[in-house]
């Protein structure tokens, strides 16, 4: 019997892993399970979907002859319902049992719901699937008022949503401004204008206290936590993201906020993998645990899980730990918008404005860069990527690093790095 690699999920990084199976050992059977009716599709795209800027055609990535062209089993509508390292198995909602050599869950994670009166009335929107975003788009497309919830990334893909389909359109944030985490009110100020500009008015100091329903169970009006009620036929809410673990609980590995992985995606179970936005990994580069929530990310880690669930089966395989800075973009806005590496750690900070569209924020960790946001002006990211990558300490040469346009010569780097 030949070797057995099975995978939960088919999001990018369950995908990745199995083309990188597949590619390295023509031989061995790859089953990939998902409990979404459809094949890998591009998660980054179903906003501008939702937006009705995009048919759904250049969405999905892998139709379903692409697993059967390289003799990948794909199981579509399947939910794995438990992991049994003890017989090395995994079972189905349908009862199935399936055997594996080597697992890896990718089943990346599922988005809170509030924890507010009706806040599962019909019209209420979460956003994270193909599903949700046909849902969206067909109710944006004719509700008149919304509301969104949730000042971070996916909060503003709804706040765009709203404002590309015309929703007139209140984004309460608890905080006083958008993702508070990782802007200054300066540097956020920025957004709110770009909200404006597309009818989307920032409510601060707020966030949703209840929501209000017709007869018919709909959503018709959101309270905001100081009582103040705003009329919201559609409302998006986005506060965050649940790891789908259930199926790892009591089997070992250990699950804190995600999964624990080392820089290999290796659980401390054997033959059990993790990789994706589910992974709390080794960071080699921060030298201690962290997530990333983004696409190219969770890419790597699949690519790099596949890899290693082969070399530990004895194939001939080369890899290396996962070292990668993450990056997400904002496309919403005639100005561009880039957060790259970890803008929410760190231990110092330095800002700079340049021009009415133009702000950039760098965060340090014991004198390393390790993250920032840029808006406006995205061209010295490789470079700011490329010093974190190195660990090169540069807190101290803010100036430099601020210029508009620094070169990295310009820097003085210690010897010993
Ligand atoms: C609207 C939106 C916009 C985004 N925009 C960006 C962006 O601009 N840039 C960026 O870098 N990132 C973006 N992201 C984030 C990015 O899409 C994710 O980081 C990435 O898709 C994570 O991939 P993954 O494979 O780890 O997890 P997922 O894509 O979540 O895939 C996990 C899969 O596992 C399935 N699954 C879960 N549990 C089970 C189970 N028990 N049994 C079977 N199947 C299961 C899920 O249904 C899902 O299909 C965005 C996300 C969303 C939702």
């Amino acid at each position: 019997m030949s070797e057995s690699y099975v995978i939960v999920g088919d999001g990018i990084a369950g995908s990745s892993a199995a083309e990188a199976i597949r590619e390295e050992a023509p031989d061995v059977d790859v089953t990939v399970v998902t409990d979404e009716g459809e094949a890998l599709y591009n998660r980054i795209l179903i906003k501008e979907f939702a937006k009705g800027k995009l048919p759904e055609a250049p969405i999905s990535i892998h139709e379903e002859d692409w697993y059967d062209d390289r003799d990948i089993d794909l199981r579509l509508n399947t939910l794995v319902t438990d992991v049994n390292p003890g017989t090395h198995t995994i079972e189905t909602h349908d009862g199935d049992e399936i055997s594996y050599d080597k697992l890896l869950v990718a089943a990346g994670g599922t988005p809170n719901q509030l924890p507010v009166e009706n806040s599962d009335a019909e019209g209420v929107h979460h956003f994270w699937t193909f599903e949700d975003a046909r849902r969206i788009r067909e109710h944006a497309e004719e509700a008149d008022t919304g509301v969104v919830v949730g000042a971070g990334l996916l909060g503003i893909d709804l706040a765009a949503i709203c404002g590309g389909q015309d929703v007139d359109a209140k984004y309460l944030m608890r905080g006083n401004r958008w993702w508070r985490y990782a802007l200054s009110e300066e540097g956020a100020e920025i957004i709110h204008d770009g909200l404006r500009e597309k009818g989307v008015e920032p409510v601060f100091e707020s966030g949703a206290g209840s929501f209000e329903t017709n007869d018919d169970g709909e959503v018709v009006a959101t309270i905001d936590g100081n009582g103040v009620r705003h009329e919201s036929e559609f409302v998006g809410v986005a506060i965050g993201l649940d790891f789908n673990v259930e199926i790892l609980q009591d089997t070992g590995v250990t699950i804190e906020n995600g999964v624990h992985v080392d820089e290999y995606m290796r659980t401390e179970v054997e033959d059990v993998y993790a990789a994706g936005d589910i992974t709390q990994f080794h960071d080699t580069i921060l030298g201690e645990r962290a997530q990333n929530g983004s696409w190219g990310s969770a890419k790597q880690q699949g690519n790099l899980a596949g890899r290693v669930m082969l070399e530990d089966a004895g194939h001939d395989v080369e890899t290396e730990p996962f070292r990668w800075v993450s990056s997400y973009s904002i496309t919403h806005f005639d100005f561009p918008f880039l957060s790259f590496g970890f803008p929410t750690l760190g231990d110092d900070e330095a800002e700079r404005k340049y021009s009415d569209n133009e702000w950039r924020r760098l965060t340090f960790k014991d004198g390393k860069l390790i993250g920032g946001v840029l808006i406006g002006n995205l061209a010295p990211q490789s470079k700011y990527k490329q010093l974190i990558k190195d660990e090169a300490v540069v807190a101290d040469q803010k100036d430099v690093l601020l210029q508009d346009n620094f070169d990295l010569e310009d820097l003085a780097i210690p010897q010993e790095q």
